[in-house]
Protein backbone atom coordinates (compact mmCIF):
# COMPACT_ATOMS: atom_id res chain seq x y z
CA UNK A 1 0.00 0.00 0.00
CA UNK A 2 1.71 3.70 -0.89
CA UNK A 3 1.88 5.32 2.11
CA UNK A 4 0.11 8.89 2.26
CA UNK A 5 2.63 12.31 1.72
CA UNK A 6 2.46 14.61 4.91
CA UNK A 7 3.47 18.09 5.31
CA UNK A 8 4.97 19.55 8.85
CA UNK A 9 4.45 23.16 9.60
CA UNK A 10 6.63 23.87 12.17
CA UNK A 11 9.33 21.40 11.25
CA UNK A 12 12.36 22.68 12.93
CA UNK A 13 11.16 23.17 16.33
CA UNK A 14 10.55 20.66 19.37
CA UNK A 15 7.33 19.47 18.46
CA UNK A 16 8.31 19.30 14.73
CA UNK A 17 11.19 17.13 15.42
CA UNK A 18 9.39 14.48 17.43
CA UNK A 19 7.02 14.02 14.15
CA UNK A 20 9.87 13.53 12.65
CA UNK A 21 11.26 11.11 14.28
CA UNK A 22 7.72 9.42 15.37
CA UNK A 23 6.98 9.39 11.29
CA UNK A 24 10.11 8.04 10.71
CA UNK A 25 9.00 4.22 10.21
CA UNK A 26 5.72 4.65 9.97
CA UNK A 27 3.20 2.18 7.99
CA UNK A 28 0.72 4.66 6.62
CA UNK A 29 2.43 8.17 6.21
CA UNK A 30 5.68 9.47 4.64
CA UNK A 31 6.78 12.90 5.23
CA UNK A 32 7.84 14.52 2.13
CA UNK A 33 7.28 18.55 3.10
CA UNK A 34 8.46 20.84 5.63
CA UNK A 35 7.62 23.90 6.42
CA UNK A 36 8.94 26.77 8.70
CA UNK A 37 9.91 30.28 9.32
CA UNK A 38 12.05 32.89 6.50
CA UNK A 39 15.25 31.97 9.04
CA UNK A 40 14.89 28.12 7.78
CA UNK A 41 13.15 28.65 4.90
CA UNK A 42 15.35 27.36 1.18
CA UNK A 43 17.95 25.30 3.77
CA UNK A 44 18.36 21.40 3.49
CA UNK A 45 16.43 20.71 7.17
CA UNK A 46 19.73 19.13 8.41
CA UNK A 47 21.22 22.75 8.41
CA UNK A 48 17.79 24.58 9.49
CA UNK A 49 16.94 22.56 12.55
CA UNK A 50 18.84 21.99 15.65
CA UNK A 51 18.13 18.17 16.13
CA UNK A 52 17.94 17.47 20.05
CA UNK A 53 16.49 13.50 19.88
CA UNK A 54 18.22 10.52 20.70
CA UNK A 55 16.58 9.11 17.54
CA UNK A 56 19.68 9.31 14.41
CA UNK A 57 17.81 12.53 12.16
CA UNK A 58 16.14 10.46 9.05
CA UNK A 59 18.46 10.40 5.77
CA UNK A 60 15.84 11.56 3.73
CA UNK A 61 13.99 14.23 5.78
CA UNK A 62 17.42 15.20 6.50
CA UNK A 63 17.88 16.33 2.97
CA UNK A 64 14.29 17.83 2.42
CA UNK A 65 14.73 21.90 2.04
CA UNK A 66 12.49 23.60 4.39
CA UNK A 67 9.84 25.38 2.54
CA UNK A 68 7.75 28.82 3.12
CA UNK A 69 4.92 28.36 4.98
CA UNK A 70 2.19 28.72 3.13
CA UNK A 71 0.07 26.56 1.03
CA UNK A 72 1.20 25.70 -2.63
CA UNK A 73 2.71 22.58 -3.24
CA UNK A 74 2.10 21.01 -0.20
CA UNK A 75 0.59 17.63 0.58
CA UNK A 76 -3.27 17.69 1.39
CA UNK A 77 -2.20 16.11 5.29
CA UNK A 78 -0.37 18.47 7.04
CA UNK A 79 1.16 18.10 10.89
CA UNK A 80 1.44 21.19 12.64
CA UNK A 81 4.08 22.10 15.32
CA UNK A 82 4.30 26.04 14.72
CA UNK A 83 4.52 29.03 17.16
CA UNK A 84 1.08 29.74 18.59
CA UNK A 85 2.17 32.96 17.37
CA UNK A 86 1.65 32.31 13.90
CA UNK A 87 -0.82 29.18 13.66
CA UNK A 88 -3.71 31.21 13.79
CA UNK A 89 -2.75 32.57 10.27
CA UNK A 90 -0.76 30.09 8.54
CA UNK A 91 -3.27 26.88 9.84
CA UNK A 92 -6.38 28.68 8.19
CA UNK A 93 -4.59 29.61 4.94
CA UNK A 94 -3.70 26.23 4.74
CA UNK A 95 -7.57 24.49 5.55
CA UNK A 96 -8.72 27.10 3.26
CA UNK A 97 -6.58 26.20 0.87
CA UNK A 98 -8.15 22.38 1.21
CA UNK A 99 -5.56 21.19 3.11
CA UNK A 100 -6.31 19.27 7.12
CA UNK A 101 -4.39 20.61 9.62
CA UNK A 102 -3.47 18.25 12.12
CA UNK A 103 -2.37 21.39 15.05
CA UNK A 104 -0.34 21.10 18.31
CA UNK A 105 -1.18 24.98 18.96
CA UNK A 106 -3.73 26.60 20.99
CA UNK A 107 -5.62 28.72 18.23
CA UNK A 108 -8.57 26.78 17.54
CA UNK A 109 -8.47 24.53 20.38
CA UNK A 110 -11.76 26.43 22.04
CA UNK A 111 -13.39 26.94 18.57
CA UNK A 112 -16.93 25.86 18.79
CA UNK A 113 -16.66 23.95 15.32
CA UNK A 114 -13.10 22.59 15.91
CA UNK A 115 -12.45 19.10 17.65
CA UNK A 116 -10.24 18.90 20.60
CA UNK A 117 -9.30 15.26 20.72
CA UNK A 118 -8.19 12.31 22.49
CA UNK A 119 -9.27 9.59 20.55
CA UNK A 120 -9.14 7.32 23.62
CA UNK A 121 -11.98 9.67 25.24
CA UNK A 122 -13.91 11.65 22.56
CA UNK A 123 -13.58 9.66 18.45
CA UNK A 124 -16.83 10.95 18.37
CA UNK A 125 -16.00 15.00 18.37
CA UNK A 126 -14.69 14.11 14.87
CA UNK A 127 -18.57 14.38 13.55
CA UNK A 128 -18.00 18.67 14.51
CA UNK A 129 -16.00 18.47 11.53
CA UNK A 130 -19.45 18.90 9.94
CA UNK A 131 -20.36 22.02 11.29
CA UNK A 132 -16.83 23.17 10.37
CA UNK A 133 -17.68 22.71 6.74
CA UNK A 134 -20.70 25.39 7.23
CA UNK A 135 -19.52 27.69 9.49
CA UNK A 136 -15.77 28.49 8.35
CA UNK A 137 -16.25 27.72 4.35
CA UNK A 138 -13.03 26.26 3.98
CA UNK A 139 -12.18 23.64 1.81
CA UNK A 140 -9.89 21.87 3.79
CA UNK A 141 -10.34 21.16 8.09
CA UNK A 142 -8.61 21.88 11.31
CA UNK A 143 -8.50 19.54 14.03
CA UNK A 144 -6.49 19.97 16.91
CA UNK A 145 -4.87 18.02 20.15
CA UNK A 146 -4.94 19.86 23.43
CA UNK A 147 -2.42 21.51 25.79
CA UNK A 148 0.45 19.02 26.81
CA UNK A 149 -0.43 18.37 30.67
CA UNK A 150 -4.04 18.61 30.24
CA UNK A 151 -3.78 15.58 28.04
CA UNK A 152 -2.32 13.82 30.52
CA UNK A 153 -4.61 14.47 33.21
CA UNK A 154 -7.71 14.29 30.96
CA UNK A 155 -6.53 10.84 30.24
CA UNK A 156 -6.66 10.24 33.94
CA UNK A 157 -9.45 11.54 34.50
CA UNK A 158 -11.33 10.24 31.88
CA UNK A 159 -11.88 6.66 33.88
CA UNK A 160 -13.33 8.23 36.54
CA UNK A 161 -16.73 10.37 34.77
CA UNK A 162 -18.53 7.13 35.46
CA UNK A 163 -17.94 7.67 38.99
CA UNK A 164 -19.18 11.53 38.91
CA UNK A 165 -15.97 14.00 38.29
CA UNK A 166 -17.27 17.56 40.39
CA UNK A 167 -14.20 19.24 40.54
CA UNK A 168 -10.21 18.71 40.36
CA UNK A 169 -7.13 20.51 41.99
CA UNK A 170 -3.81 19.86 39.78
CA UNK A 171 -0.17 20.89 40.41
CA UNK A 172 1.88 20.44 37.51
CA UNK A 173 6.13 19.81 37.29
CA UNK A 174 5.99 20.43 33.49
CA UNK A 175 9.77 19.61 31.22
CA UNK A 176 11.94 22.08 29.89
CA UNK A 177 11.21 20.49 25.93
CA UNK A 178 7.62 21.58 26.58
CA UNK A 179 8.77 25.50 26.54
CA UNK A 180 10.25 24.45 22.79
CA UNK A 181 13.80 24.43 21.70
CA UNK A 182 16.15 26.49 23.42
CA UNK A 183 13.64 26.91 25.65
CA UNK A 184 14.28 27.98 29.18
CA UNK A 185 17.68 29.42 29.69
CA UNK A 186 19.50 27.08 32.07
CA UNK A 187 20.43 29.95 34.38
CA UNK A 188 16.88 30.01 35.58
CA UNK A 189 16.15 26.57 35.31
CA UNK A 190 18.88 24.66 36.98
CA UNK A 191 18.41 23.82 40.74
CA UNK A 192 15.18 25.90 40.42
CA UNK A 193 11.21 25.40 40.02
CA UNK A 194 9.48 28.01 38.35
CA UNK A 195 6.20 28.61 39.39
CA UNK A 196 4.72 30.50 36.64
CA UNK A 197 3.80 29.51 32.78
CA UNK A 198 2.86 32.16 30.08
CA UNK A 199 -1.16 31.72 29.60
CA UNK A 200 -1.01 27.50 30.70
CA UNK A 201 -3.24 27.64 33.72
CA UNK A 202 -6.27 29.21 31.97
CA UNK A 203 -6.39 26.51 29.57
CA UNK A 204 -7.36 23.34 32.28
CA UNK A 205 -10.69 24.15 32.84
CA UNK A 206 -12.21 24.85 29.15
CA UNK A 207 -9.95 22.39 27.51
CA UNK A 208 -10.58 19.46 30.08
CA UNK A 209 -14.57 20.23 30.03
CA UNK A 210 -14.60 20.45 25.97
CA UNK A 211 -12.75 17.07 25.50
CA UNK A 212 -14.88 15.26 28.65
CA UNK A 213 -17.74 17.18 26.72
CA UNK A 214 -20.81 15.15 25.12
CA UNK A 215 -21.40 15.50 21.30
CA UNK A 216 -25.01 16.43 21.20
CA UNK A 217 -27.08 17.51 18.06
CA UNK A 218 -24.23 19.27 16.34
CA UNK A 219 -22.06 20.52 19.35
CA UNK A 220 -20.19 19.81 22.19
CA UNK A 221 -22.04 20.15 25.76
CA UNK A 222 -18.88 20.58 27.62
CA UNK A 223 -18.69 18.05 31.17
CA UNK A 224 -19.59 20.61 34.10
CA UNK A 225 -16.48 19.52 35.91
CA UNK A 226 -14.35 22.60 38.05
CA UNK A 227 -10.89 22.50 37.41
CA UNK A 228 -8.51 24.81 39.32
CA UNK A 229 -4.85 24.70 38.09
CA UNK A 230 -1.04 25.46 38.77
CA UNK A 231 1.40 24.96 36.14
CA UNK A 232 5.11 25.07 37.27
CA UNK A 233 8.23 24.66 35.22
CA UNK A 234 11.07 22.18 36.37
CA UNK A 235 14.65 20.73 36.01
CA UNK A 236 13.02 17.52 33.76
CA UNK A 237 13.93 16.84 30.23
CA UNK A 238 10.73 15.04 28.70
CA UNK A 239 7.65 14.42 31.02
CA UNK A 240 4.75 16.77 32.42
CA UNK A 241 3.96 15.12 35.90
CA UNK A 242 0.36 16.53 36.74
CA UNK A 243 -0.26 15.68 40.99
CA UNK A 244 -4.17 15.77 40.90
CA UNK A 245 -6.83 15.75 43.50
CA UNK A 246 -10.35 15.05 42.79
CA UNK A 247 -13.38 15.40 44.13
CA UNK A 248 -16.50 12.53 43.11
CA UNK A 249 -19.88 12.31 43.12
CA UNK A 250 -19.65 8.60 44.15
CA UNK A 251 -18.13 6.77 47.15
CA UNK A 252 -16.01 4.63 45.92
CA UNK A 253 -13.27 2.26 46.72
CA UNK A 254 -9.23 2.73 45.91
CA UNK A 255 -9.65 -0.46 44.46
CA UNK A 256 -12.19 0.55 41.89
CA UNK A 257 -10.24 3.18 41.12
CA UNK A 258 -7.15 1.62 40.24
CA UNK A 259 -8.98 -1.19 38.52
CA UNK A 260 -10.77 1.40 36.19
CA UNK A 261 -7.01 3.52 35.46
CA UNK A 262 -5.96 -0.02 34.60
CA UNK A 263 -9.29 -0.81 32.73
CA UNK A 264 -9.59 1.69 30.32
CA UNK A 265 -9.35 2.08 26.77
CA UNK A 266 -10.63 3.48 23.81
CA UNK A 267 -11.09 3.52 20.05
CA UNK A 268 -7.68 3.35 18.77
CA UNK A 269 -7.16 0.04 20.92
CA UNK A 270 -10.61 -1.14 19.33
CA UNK A 271 -8.85 -0.52 15.84
CA UNK A 272 -5.46 -1.46 16.74
CA UNK A 273 -3.85 1.76 15.47
CA UNK A 274 -0.62 1.91 14.45
CA UNK A 275 0.25 4.52 17.44
CA UNK A 276 -1.99 3.47 19.79
CA UNK A 277 -0.60 2.15 22.94
CA UNK A 278 -2.19 -1.38 24.44
CA UNK A 279 -2.51 0.64 27.50
CA UNK A 280 -3.20 4.05 27.39
CA UNK A 281 -2.99 4.22 31.13
CA UNK A 282 -0.99 1.78 33.69
CA UNK A 283 -1.01 2.43 37.31
CA UNK A 284 2.19 1.42 39.09
CA UNK A 285 2.01 0.19 42.37
CA UNK A 286 5.46 1.11 43.48
CA UNK A 287 4.84 4.15 46.20
CA UNK A 288 7.91 6.22 44.59
CA UNK A 289 6.27 6.49 41.07
CA UNK A 290 5.70 7.54 38.28
CA UNK A 291 8.80 9.19 37.90
CA UNK A 292 9.89 11.30 34.40
CA UNK A 293 13.48 9.94 34.23
CA UNK A 294 11.76 6.13 34.39
CA UNK A 295 8.67 6.23 33.00
CA UNK A 296 8.11 8.91 30.30
CA UNK A 297 8.70 6.40 27.27
CA UNK A 298 6.29 3.60 28.59
CA UNK A 299 4.20 2.73 25.54
CA UNK A 300 6.72 4.38 23.00
CA UNK A 301 5.57 7.56 25.16
CA UNK A 302 1.90 6.89 24.33
CA UNK A 303 0.94 5.48 27.65
CA UNK A 304 -0.18 8.16 30.56
CA UNK A 305 1.27 6.70 33.79
CA UNK A 306 -0.29 7.25 36.83
CA UNK A 307 0.31 6.14 40.75
CA UNK A 308 0.41 7.22 44.60
CA UNK A 309 -3.47 6.84 44.71
CA UNK A 310 -4.38 7.88 48.50
CA UNK A 311 -7.16 9.38 50.30
CA UNK A 312 -7.79 13.60 50.37
CA UNK A 313 -8.58 15.34 53.32
CA UNK A 314 -9.79 18.26 51.20
CA UNK A 315 -11.15 16.10 48.03
CA UNK A 316 -11.78 12.75 47.82
CA UNK A 317 -8.48 11.27 46.27
CA UNK A 318 -5.29 12.15 45.01
CA UNK A 319 -2.91 10.63 42.75
CA UNK A 320 0.08 11.55 40.11
CA UNK A 321 -0.08 11.26 36.49
CA UNK A 322 3.08 11.62 34.04
CA UNK A 323 2.86 12.22 30.48
CA UNK A 324 5.46 12.33 27.50
CA UNK A 325 4.83 16.03 26.52
CA UNK A 326 5.82 16.06 22.98
CA UNK A 327 4.58 12.17 22.53
CA UNK A 328 1.26 11.96 23.85
CA UNK A 329 1.28 15.81 24.71
CA UNK A 330 2.01 17.02 20.93
CA UNK A 331 3.13 14.95 18.12
CA UNK A 332 2.47 11.47 19.14
CA UNK A 333 -1.48 12.60 19.65
CA UNK A 334 -1.62 14.35 16.15
CA UNK A 335 -0.65 11.22 14.44
CA UNK A 336 -3.07 9.57 16.41
CA UNK A 337 -5.78 12.01 15.52
CA UNK A 338 -4.37 11.27 12.19
CA UNK A 339 -4.32 7.68 12.37
CA UNK A 340 -8.02 7.52 13.55
CA UNK A 341 -9.59 9.94 11.00
CA UNK A 342 -7.72 7.89 8.20
CA UNK A 343 -9.60 4.78 9.63
CA UNK A 344 -12.82 6.53 10.14
CA UNK A 345 -12.70 7.62 5.53
CA UNK A 346 -11.46 11.32 6.92
CA UNK A 347 -8.50 11.53 5.00
P1 LIG B 1 9.53 25.58 19.04
O1 LIG B 1 10.58 24.58 19.35
O2 LIG B 1 9.78 27.00 19.44
O3 LIG B 1 9.22 25.53 17.45
C1 LIG B 1 8.41 26.50 16.81
C2 LIG B 1 8.33 26.24 15.32
O4 LIG B 1 7.54 27.29 14.73
C3 LIG B 1 9.69 26.25 14.61
O5 LIG B 1 9.69 25.29 13.58
C4 LIG B 1 9.72 27.64 13.99
O6 LIG B 1 10.54 27.71 12.81
C5 LIG B 1 8.27 27.83 13.63
N1 LIG B 1 7.97 29.26 13.42
C6 LIG B 1 8.20 30.28 14.29
N2 LIG B 1 7.85 31.46 13.71
C7 LIG B 1 7.40 31.16 12.47
C8 LIG B 1 6.91 31.94 11.37
N3 LIG B 1 6.83 33.28 11.44
N4 LIG B 1 6.52 31.29 10.24
C9 LIG B 1 6.63 29.95 10.13
N5 LIG B 1 7.10 29.15 11.14
C10 LIG B 1 7.47 29.74 12.28
O7 LIG B 1 8.14 25.20 19.73
P2 LIG B 1 7.55 23.74 20.10
O8 LIG B 1 7.83 23.43 21.51
O9 LIG B 1 7.92 22.78 19.04
O10 LIG B 1 5.98 24.02 20.03
C11 LIG B 1 5.28 24.14 18.80
C12 LIG B 1 3.79 24.33 19.06
O11 LIG B 1 3.28 23.17 19.72
C13 LIG B 1 3.47 25.53 19.96
O12 LIG B 1 2.26 26.09 19.55
C14 LIG B 1 3.34 24.89 21.34
O13 LIG B 1 2.55 25.63 22.20
C15 LIG B 1 2.71 23.54 20.98
N6 LIG B 1 3.00 22.45 21.92
C16 LIG B 1 4.25 22.21 22.37
C17 LIG B 1 4.49 21.13 23.22
C18 LIG B 1 5.84 20.80 23.77
O14 LIG B 1 5.93 19.94 24.68
N7 LIG B 1 6.94 21.41 23.31
C19 LIG B 1 3.42 20.30 23.59
C20 LIG B 1 2.15 20.56 23.10
C21 LIG B 1 1.95 21.63 22.26
P3 LIG B 1 12.06 28.29 12.85
O15 LIG B 1 12.93 27.20 13.44
O16 LIG B 1 12.34 28.52 11.40
O17 LIG B 1 12.05 29.53 13.67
Amino acid sequence: MARIEVGILGATGMVGQQFIALLANHPWFKVTWLGASQRSEGKAYRDATSWRLPAALPEDVANLVVETAAPGNAPKVMFSGLDSSVAGDIEKAFAGAGHLVISNSKNYRMDPTVPLMIPEINADHLKLLDQQLAARGWKGRIVTNPNCSVIALTMALAPLRQFGLRSVMVTTQQAISGAGYPGVASWDILGNVIPFIDGEEDKFQPETQKILGRFVSGSIEAHSVAVSATATRVPVHDGHTVSTAVQLEQKVTPDAIVDAFNCFRGRPQELKLPSAPPRPIVYLTERNRPQPALDVNRGGGMTVSVGRLRPCPVLDYKFIALGHNTIRGAAGAAILNAELMREEGLL
